[in-house]
């Protein structure tokens, strides 16, 4: 069996689809996509200036914008509305690929961890279906407080928050990031496009590739979009495999 062929039913098998569409349209490969400019959709908002003169080891740089961001932020409202925990963001700090999300939902806020809950588990067998483990990539969310009933973040929240992720991402440098749902890559690429209309895209990202995808939450309410988020992880193991 093609190597191609044998992950794409592993895939498949590890996320509990139990059947493999036989008409052409789900056998056809899709020609990989330009990577377009990134002043389509959005400019993507610079970070404060923090370069250090010296190269700073990506595992201390993190651990110093945690350290700024503070055990106890108090910079939103979300810190009255019930949070556990800030909830940073987990990983390789030099991993090639990154994941973005929302925000914490209740396991991660009471775990302190992004994306350990029902979602989560379903994030880390996508990342194993590329043939890679949790600890290689590096996870986190625009914002890192939960929302009280895991609301959608509102606009003074992100505001205060996006500028660590932004640095984070600056950080790690990876070569690819997976934003996971609308309100990822909505704000990654500061454009209002459902994401259906920019998945199956790819973006230049600072200095990344920007592949949005659909959340793993969703996946766990609508299964048949798995077939499109296996579609767009192709594409991200292609470009980490030097493909482009
Ligand atoms: N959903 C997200 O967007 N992030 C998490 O960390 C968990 C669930």
């Amino acid at each position: 069996m093609n190597e191609d062929l044998k992950s794409h039913l592993e895939f498949f098998e590890e996320l509990g689809i139990d059947g493999v569409r036989l008409e052409p349209e789900w056998r056809s490969r899709r020609e990989p996509l330009e990577p377009i400019e990134p002043t389509e959709p959005g400019e993507p908002v610079p970070s404060e200036p923090t370069e250090p003169t010296e190269p700073v080891e990506p595992k201390i740089a993190l651990r110093v914008i945690r350290e700024e961001l503070g055990a106890d932020c108090s910079r939103c409202k979300l810190h009255t509305l019930g949070r556990t925990q800030v909830v940073f963001g987990v990983g390789n700090p030099s991993a090639d690929l990154m994941f973005v999300g929302e925000a914490p939902g209740a396991d991660e806020d009471i775990q302190g961890e992004p994306f350990v809950g029902r979602a989560g588990q379903l994030l880390t067998k996508i990342i194993e279906a590329i043939g890679l483990r949790r600890e290689d990539v590096y996870i986190a969310n625009v914002i890192k407080c939960r929302p009280p009933g895991n609301r959608n973040p509102e606009p003074d929240e992100v505001e205060q928050c996006e500028p660590f992720l932004f640095r984070q991402i600056d950080t790690v440098k990876p070569k690819v990031i997976v934003a996971l749902g609308k309100f990822a890559a909505q704000c990654l690429l500061r454009t209002n496009d459902p994401i259906t209309r920019i998945r199956g895209r790819e973006f230049k990202y600072r200095d990344a590739i920007l592949i949005p995808t659909y959340h793993p939450a969703y996946l766990l309410r609508t299964p048949s979009a798995k077939r499109e988020v296996w579609e767009d992880m192709k594409r991200v193991r292609a470009i980490l495999g030097g493909e482009t």
